[in-house]
């Protein structure tokens, strides 16, 4: 096939590019191929067309061009078009079964909150690929290419007196077609779904833990309402905020460390310690520091039980006791003494018993 006659078969100056050649021959293709196009010699147009590409192509190659990687022969752009078409079909379907979309973020409870479960209400604005256009921006209208005014190419300056240079025309994108801003997304390709929805956090989550909220229809954003509907799921990542007085160990156990007075701790004393339902009345022993509230701790698995809720104190004395203090400490050691040795089975009054009998 003579080279000169190949190039002018496909509307194209030698001098065309790779990318050129290829946009050519694509619309031309789409043209006359005899599956869209009527004409009696359609059959016989597409086999020069195809013939000048591949001599072209061998050429091009040949002379040790770069030749597009991802350029196909003939035979591949008919599977091209049939792949192209099949994922439209396929995307048409995707988006009539409205496909599930996940918004995901993270929220955090505090460890109340965690404990007992809650109810939160949750809202964002979820950003998505235009429904309408499907992301594109833009939508394809009937009419032919202002630009090009439906050729899909439009003529490159002159150079040299070769007018018929040509490029693909970069407003239609080569198939001759207008395009229009999509009214839908404003030309953005994007659209923002507002959404809310009361979340149910069952008691026992955890940080770390993810709830799944399964899809639910939310309405399009108030102006677009009744216009489109998405079905939007979540997935909420957990976090657990510290807590200035409880903390969970890494057994799961709920702890707290509480001051308490000394001699309140000495006496038996009855005082308010924190739960994670609210103050409640612990009664001190001077025999222990940690203590073991049953069932009032995190629970043990999602849903489950409550484990146990351990409170450790600290038993604290005035650091510089006053002198009322210091009566008062004087005042209690004497009658200790005196029951002590009133009393010689306990250890101290049996010292003291000792001591003097010497
Ligand atoms: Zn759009
Ligand atoms: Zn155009």
């Amino acid at each position: 096939m003579d080279t000169h006659l190949a190039y002018e078969e496909l509307g194209l100056h030698p001098s065309a590019s790779d990318a050129e050649l290829k946009a050519s021959w694509r619309r031309l293709v789409a043209t006359w191929h005899p599956d869209r196009n009527g004409a009696a010699d359609a059959g016989r147009r597409m086999q020069s067309i195809n013939k000048a590409y591949q001599h072209i192509r061998q050429l091009r190659e040949g002379a040790g061009e770069d030749v597009d990687a991802e350029s196909n022969g003939p035979a591949e752009a008919e599977a091209e078009a049939a792949a192209a078409a099949q994922a439209a079909a396929e995307a048409a379907e995707a988006a009539a079964a409205a496909p599930l979309h996940t918004v995901v973020r993270s929220v955090r409870l505090t460890l109340e909150e965690a404990i007992l479960g809650c109810t939160r209400t949750l809202s964002g604005h979820y950003r998505h690929p235009c429904t309408e256009c499907v992301g594109k921006g833009q939508r394809v209208l009937a009419q032919a290419c202002s630009s090009c005014h439906g050729s899909g190419a439009v003529h490159k300056a002159a150079l040299f007196g070769w007018l018929w240079n040509q490029e693909a025309c970069t407003d239609c994108g080569g198939d001759g077609r207008q395009r229009a801003p999509c009214a839908a997304c404003d030309g953005q390709g994007e659209q923002s779904l507002a959404w809310r929805k009361r979340v149910r956090f069952p008691p026992g989550l955890r940080a770390g833990h993810v709830l799944e909220v399964p899809a639910a229809r939310h309405a399009e954003g108030a102006a677009r309402a009744g216009e489109g509907a998405l079905e939007l799921a979540l997935e909420l990542r957990l976090e657990i905020a510290p807590h200035d007085l409880f903390a969970l160990d890494a057994e799961g156990v709920l702890r707290c460390a509480m001051p308490v007075n000394g001699y309140a701790w000495m006496a038996g004393h009855w005082v308010d310690v924190p739960t994670p339902e609210g103050l409640q009345q612990m009664r001190l022993n001077r025999d222990a520091l940690v203590y073991r509230l049953r069932g009032q701790g995190f629970p043990t698995a999602v849903r489950g039980p409550r484990g146990d809720y351990l409170v450790t104190v600290t038993p604290v004395f005035p650091a510089e006791p006053d002198a009322a203090h210091e009566a008062l400490l004087a005042q209690l050691i004497d009658s200790s003494n005196r029951a002590a040795d009133a009393e010689p089975t306990q250890p101290l009054g049996a010292w003291r018993k000792r001591l003097q009998g010497r």
